[in-house]
C-alpha cells in the first residue's frame, strides 16, 4: 500500500525542526513504525519532519549518573556502546529482543519511547529504571519522567509540537544486578509477555529491593515492586513467591496471539525467571 499524501520537510538544525513542528505533524526517525502505519493508512499526518540531518542528536553520552541517549541513537549503535552497557546493562539486554537486525539498524531509542507501543521493550525498562525524557518545542524544554510518560497504547504526554530530544536512564546501584527475560512466538517477534527486572542485595547478600517492569500485560508498562515477596530469596533461589505475586497483581488483556490466561501466567514465569537472574547478576558484579 502506498501512503496517503503529506509535505515533507528536512531541516539541518534543531530549530529549525522545532519551528516546523506546528499543526498537524508528526517526527520521522528511524520510520520503522511511522512509515508501515502511514502505509497501512493507519497515520495521516500533514507533514513528516524528518529528524534524520541532525548530527546532533546521534548521541549516547556515559556518566557516573546513567546513560543519556540522543533521539537520532540507532537501536544497533547504542547496543554496541560498551559505556552504556557497563553503566546501565538493561539497555543492552533489552536490545537484543528488539526486531531484527536490519529494523535495529535503523530504529532510533527515543524513537521506540515515543510511539509507545505497548508490547515494546524500551518503555518497560525506562519504566522500572525510574528513567525520563527530554522534550523540546519551539517554546521550551521539559523533563518528563517514565511514570507520567505513557498515557494509553501509542500514547505519551508528548504534545503534537514537542520533540523527544533524549531519554536518560540512570546507572546502576551498587550491589544491582538487571535481567531481560520475554517470550515471543519466534525471535524478534513483539513479545506476548516480556520482563525487565531490577534487583539490590545488601551486604549479607539479602534483597533490599526487586522490581519488574513488563511489557504487552497492559496499555501501558507496567512496573510492580516485589520486594517483599522476593524478600526470602537471594542466594538460595525462592523466587516463586515474587512470581506467584506477580501473577496476583497483573490482568492482562486476551487477544489473537494470547489467552488473558497464558499471558498471566507467562509474567509469573518470566517474574521468577528475571529476578533470579537479575539477583545473580548483582552477585557476578560484587565478586
Ligand atoms: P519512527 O517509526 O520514525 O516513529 C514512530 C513514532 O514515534 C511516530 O509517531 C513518530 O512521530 C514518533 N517519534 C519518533 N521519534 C520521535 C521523537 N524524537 N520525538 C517525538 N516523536 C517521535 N519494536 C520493539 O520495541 N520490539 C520489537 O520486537 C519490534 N519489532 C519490530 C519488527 C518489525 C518488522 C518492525 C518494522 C519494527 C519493529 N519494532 C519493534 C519497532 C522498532 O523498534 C521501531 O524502530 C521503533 O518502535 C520506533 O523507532 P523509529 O525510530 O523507527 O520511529
Amino acid at each position: 500500500m502506498k501512503p496517503p499524501p503529506f509535505d515533507y520537510v528536512a531541516p539541518r538544525t534543531l530549530d529549525e525542526a522545532l519551528r516546523a513542528l506546528t499543526g498537524d505533524a508528526k517526527v520521522l526517525a528511524g520510520g520503522q513504525s511511522l512509515i508501515p502505519l502511514l502505509n497501512m493508512r493507519l497515520a495521516a499526518p500533514a507533514r513528516l519532519v524528518d529528524i534524520n540531518r541532525l548530527a546532533a542528536l546521534d548521541t549516547v553520552e556515559t556518566t557516573a549518573e546513567g546513560v543519556r541517549i540522543g533521539a537520532l541513537a540507532r537501536h544497533a549503535r547504542v547496543a554496541r556502546d560498551p559505556g552504556a552497557a557497563a553503566a546501565q546493562p538493561l539497555i543492552r539486554q533489552a536490545l537484543g529482543h528488539v526486531a531484527h537486525p536490519a529494523v535495529r539498524n535503523r530504529g532510533t531509542v527515543v524513537g521506540s519511547l515515543a510511539h509507545a507501543d505497548p508490547a515494546a521493550e524500551l518503555p518497560a525498562v525506562l519504566a522500572v529504571l525510574g528513567g525520563t525524557v527530554e522534550a523540546a518545542s519551539a517554546g521550551g524544554r521539559r523533563t518528563i519522567p517514565a511514570a507520567g510518560l505513557f498515557t494509553g497504547p501509542l500514547e505519551t504526554c508528548l504534545r503534537p509540537d514537542e520533540m523527544a530530544v533524549s531519554a536518560f536512564f540512570p546507572a546502576l546501584p551498587r550491589r544491582t544486578g538487571t535481567a531481560f527475560a520475554e517470550t515471543a512466538r519466534r525471535h524478534g517477534d513483539y513479545a506476548l509477555a516480556g520482563v525487565a527486572a531490577v534487583v539490590t542485595l545488601d551486604e549479607d547478600l539479602r534483597v533490599t529491593s526487586a522490581r519488574a517492569g513488563y511489557l504487552s500485560v497492559a496499555a501501558t508498562p507496567v512496573v510492580l515492586d516485589l520486594t517483599e515477596a522476593a524478600a526470602p530469596a537471594a542466594r538460595t533461589g525462592g523466587w516463586a513467591a515474587a512470581g506467584a505475586r506477580a501473577r496476583e497483581l497483573l490482568d492482562p488483556d486476551g487477544d489473537v496471539h494470547a489467552t488473558a490466561a497464558y499471558r498471566r501466567h507467562l509474567a509469573g514465569v518470566l517474574t521468577e525467571r528475571a529476578l533470579r537472574a537479575a539477583a545473580d547478576d548483582a552477585l557476578r558484579r560484587e565478586e
